[in-house]
């Protein structure tokens, strides 16, 4: 059985994690959203209130498992058993980036293969940073966030 971890801050998880989340729970067995979290460094959304929105988010999926974790990737994909890392690709800014990590990641683990997937056009503008800049100006997040999400961001202003 192939596990895949999907790492990210998700923070908030958008319309374009879901896609890709969607597609690799049609190629792997087991998908694992990961969310990276740092105690000492308190992001927007609390680690239980993520966990609670991407949960809710892909509980049609019955291979899609939510976990947070602290640390190295790589260490929490050992710990899951996982050999893959999945990650979205939007754009070549973003495979520039990413490149350079899955480098990283295969230095320091050279059993793990990251997987890239490619967002669908209509969530290549997407970012979890561009939800938080349109919230914080009182801007209409519908078309860049799951359901979920938009009616807690929306009611905990
Ligand atoms: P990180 O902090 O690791 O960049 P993010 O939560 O921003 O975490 O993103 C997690 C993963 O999802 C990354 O692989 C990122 O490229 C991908 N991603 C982010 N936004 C989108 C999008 N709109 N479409 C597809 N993939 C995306």
């Amino acid at each position: 059985m192939t596990i895949a971890i999907y790492p990210g801050s998700f923070d908030p998880f958008t319309n374009g994690h879901l896609d890709i989340v969607k597609q690799g729970a049609e190629v792997f067995e087991k998908i694992i959203v990961a969310i990276a979290y740092n105690e000492k460094k308190q992001g927007f959304l609390s680690k239980d209130t993520r966990i609670k929105l991407i949960s809710e988010c892909v509980k049609e999926f019955k291979n899609v498992e939510v976990q947070a974790f602290d640390g190295l990737t790589v260490d929490f994909a050992k710990k899951c058993g996982a050999s893959v890392l999945l990650r979205g690709l939007r754009n070549t800014v973003d495979f520039e980036y990413e490149v350079q990590m899955a480098q990283i990641n295969m230095a320091l683990y050279s059993d793990i293969k990251t997987v890239f997937l490619i967002t669908k056009p209509e969530n290549s503008c997407i970012s979890s940073s561009g939800v938080r800049e349109i919230l914080h100006n009182n801007g209409d997040i519908t078309n860049f966030v799951p359901l979920p999400v938009k009616k807690f961001l929306e009611s905990n202003k």
